[in-house]
């Protein structure tokens, strides 16, 4: 089933998320529904948070990156993270255009470090301890930062989130052309 993805501006996108245990009712459904939800979007990650669920869960399925430059480990990066914890990031900053689907028709460069190692439970609830880098360590520091609460434009300038504020409140009023299902924070109390 597709869920609809929240807008920017939904107070849920700003809240750090909590962990879960394997009793959370139909976390199996949840997880498929997310990925059916990611890949309908054309996205490659998708955070608990985004479909309304301040818990600490993401999927991500790099498939789509499939250019021969890209890092051949994508073709094949398809996980979910349960109870993830950034252990550590090292490296010289980089950027790399980033794009969300709670923020549709916004890319920005930004800037990260190009190596983490990630401590999370699979969809078993199975302990993984894991480095990645290069894009692969960008999709999860992206869809980390979703369930701290953090967002890419968090990121920007205020100079340059100032000339967005615009085009950023059209998205939280729902007045953009988007071919997946959203839901907006400013219309929900009608
Ligand atoms: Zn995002």
């Amino acid at each position: 089933m597709k869920l609809p993805i929240v807008a920017y501006g939904d107070p849920v996108l700003k809240r750090k998320a909590v962990d879960i245990d394997p009793e959370y009712p139909n976390l199996d459904g949840l997880i498929q529904d997310m990925f059916e939800t990611m890949h309908n979007a054309r996205g490659v990650g998708l955070a608990a948070p985004q479909v309304g669920l301040s818990i600490r869960l993401f999927v991500v399925d790099a498939s789509p990156f499939d250019d021969e430059d890209d890092d051949p480990i994508l073709k094949t990066f398809k996980k979910t993270f349960i109870n993830p914890q950034i252990i550590e990031e090292s490296g010289e900053p980089w950027g790399f255009n980033e794009g969300c689907l709670s923020i549709p028709d916004i890319r920005e460069d930004v800037y990260r470090k190009p190596k983490i190692k990630i401590q999370y439970l699979d969809d078993k609830f199975q302990e993984h301890i894991e480095e990645y880098d290069g894009v692969a360590a960008r999709i999860i520091q992206h869809e980390y930062d979703h369930i701290e609460g953090k967002l890419f434009t968090d990121y920007l300038t205020p100079l340059r989130r100032a000339r967005l504020k615009s085009k950023l409140d059209s998205i939280t009023r729902g007045q953009i052309k988007v071919d997946y299902k959203m839901k907006f924070p400013s219309l929900r109390r009608k």
